[in-house]
């Protein structure tokens, strides 16, 4: 029946199937923009890779980044994004490190002293019992860096001492 016209017939698939109900036009009448589609791929491409800059930024503060992206280039960091956090905590651990550096050095006698009694001489100081990075884990990572750097030395008995040579 179906040869002769009678009806149409397709024979049922296992895959979608897709009928359209207008006829297609040929490819060869068909006209492209392709100024208009470069373009619009343009813009994707650019739109895409200012999310992928946006994600993937770990030193701008995200408000500044957005705001930059609007074109507006006067502003200040926001102080509440991830960023401006881990910024302020990086800072806040520097600024901890200088403080201490400074009171260890003030402090240590000449004839050395241990750690122990070095915590202990630490705590007086107003400055550094209140201060909320201190604790005796980044006393003794101070003491570690001025050792590093030759302004301390740690005798035989894990005595601190000053480098006397290093001003
Ligand atoms: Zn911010």
């Amino acid at each position: 029946m179906h040869k002769h016209k009678i009806v149409s017939y397709r024979a049922a698939r296992q895959l979608p199937q897709l009928a359209f109900v207008q006829a297609r036009a040929d490819a060869r009448d068909m006209i492209f923009d392709t100024e208009l589609i470069n373009f619009l791929r343009d813009v994707r491409q650019t739109n895409a890779s200012n999310i992928g800059k946006y994600t993937r930024n770990e030193q701008i503060c995200r408000s500044q980044t957005l705001s930059a992206y609007f074109d507006e280039t006067d502003t200040r960091p926001c102080g509440v994004c991830d960023i401006c956090i881990a910024h302020k905590k990086a800072q806040s651990a520097a600024n901890t490190q200088v403080l201490l550096r400074d009171l260890v050095l003030a402090v240590l006698p000449p004839e050395g002293i241990g750690i122990e009694d070095l915590v202990r001489q630490m705590r007086k100081n107003p400055d550094i019992a209140q201060h909320p990075n201190f604790d005796e884990t980044s006393l003794v990572n101070t003491v570690r860096l001025l050792a590093d750097h030759g302004w301390v030395r740690l005798d035989a008995d894990r005595r601190i001492s000053r480098v006397v040579d290093k001003s």
